[in-house]
């Protein structure tokens, strides 16, 4: 191909991955509100949507408010003409879905892991996307993993996952062979945010945001004008283990006073153990051998002081840790997702509380904090969501 024609052919890919990105951005759309957004022109938007009705990715689904003249007629993705596969390897399952365009899950596999690593956790990857894919839901046009740990994610490789005794595994490249599919493999955290971004609560394709996922360890996912900062080394948002606690108590990375030792479930069951037994009237020193993090959650459902002084204590040390990241970074717009939600809106309440008061009042005031919408499903949906956002010329290769 000439350089020129290769550049003709560019420009016509990238119009068209704009008009795509704008049709799935929203709910529907009309040509010339296209037209609008992507400051293309008419002409072209009208061809780009014929192909794309073409292809069986769009329909005209109704007309809009006429402004003077005739009705535009309004546009929208079809949430089932495509499929991807998610994957979310959590430490005691490893949990599949096919999901499709607009992140509806229509099938669901877990297995659990029985704490088996290195190449056993591999076979049980494969176990799962074969069941996975010997289902009806076709085409399936991509596979995206969210796995713990440190990635290379350029390249697909896993670089270091302690709890799987993975090391410079090149997972995305062992996926492709065996299932001749476009792979992308991901931290699991930022795959997180890219769900909970894509598909919580209002899509918008240019936005800030971060997103902290709090469960026994701590991570968050930074999106910068829509697209996920990954950082030099691929660590962005890797909060878990920095010290915040001069000579605080160990914790399992061997330095003290981590943010994962306060902030996380893992802190607030360590520190429930401590005080339950010299707290008598607390629910929680009745089964002092046995606290867990349901445990907790029904003591706390039910007032208990013990178990709320501990909610909400590690609901501050993660405002005030927030509170560093608005100062660096001032994102208005900050997700909690993970277990430690479950404390729902008393211990959001501790944490937005925090944040305000270890801010300058000016970012503190214009910050929102929320709960996700993604609930459990934040990482599959994201691993897989985030293949389109790269790519949305995937959307194309089976037709
Ligand atoms: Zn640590």
């Amino acid at each position: 191909m000439s350089s020129q024609k290769a550049t003709r052919q560019q420009t016509k890919e990238h119009n068209r991955d704009l008009v795509l990105k704008t049709i799935f951005a929203n709910e529907t759309i009309s040509r010339a509100e296209i037209a609008r957004v992507t400051r293309l022109t008419r002409t072209t938007v009208s061809n780009i949507v014929s192909s794309l009705l073409e292809e069986g990715l769009v329909s005209e689904v109704g007309f809009g408010e006429s402004i003077g003249g005739k009705a535009p007629v309004l546009l929208s993705l079809i949430a089932d003409a495509r499929y991807l596969i998610g994957i979310d390897l959590e430490q005691d399952k490893f949990i599949g879905a096919i999901i499709n365009l607009r992140g509806e899950i229509k099938e669901l596999v877990e297995i659990p892991t029985e704490k088996k690593d290195g190449q056993e956790a591999i076979n049980l990857i494969y176990q799962l996307l074969d069941q996975l894919l010997a289902t009806d839901w076709t085409p399936i046009i991509g596979i995206g993993v969210g796995a713990p740990g440190l990635m290379n994610l350029k390249e697909g490789i896993v670089v270091k996952a302690v709890n799987l005794n993975w090391e410079n595994l090149p997972l995305a490249d062992l996926l492709r062979a065996r299932y001749r599919l476009p792979i992308s493999v991901l931290n699991d955290s930022q795959a997180s945010a890219i769900g909970e971004y894509v598909h919580g609560e209002g899509y918008d394709p240019n936005e800030n945001l971060i997103v902290v996922n709090v469960k026994h360890g701590l991570s968050a996912g930074i999106l910068i004008n829509g697209k996920l900062f990954q950082g030099d080394g691929g660590g962005a948002g890797e909060i878990g283990h920095v010290v915040v606690q001069k000579d605080g108590i160990f914790c399992r990375c061997g330095k003290r006073g981590c943010l994962e030792t306060l902030a996380s479930t893992r802190a607030i069951i360590q520190r429930a153990k401590i005080l339950a037994p010299e707290a008598k009237s607390s629910l929680l020193s009745k089964q002092s051998d046995e606290i867990s993090l349901e445990t907790i959650i029904d003591a706390f459902l039910a007032h208990d002081p013990l178990a709320e002084e501990i909610v909400f204590e590690a609901g501050q040390y993660l405002g005030t840790f927030i509170a560093n990241l608005i100062s660096i970074l001032n994102i208005q717009k900050i997700i909690l997702i993970g277990e430690m939600t479950r404390f729902g809106d008393a211990w959001l309440q501790s944490v937005r509380n925090a944040m305000s008061q270890s801010s300058y009042n000016k970012l503190a005031q214009n910050t929102v904090i929320e709960i996700g919408k993604t609930d459990t499903h934040s990482c599959i949906l994201g691993a897989s969501a985030s293949m389109l956002m790269d790519n949305y010329s995937l959307l194309f290769r089976n037709s």
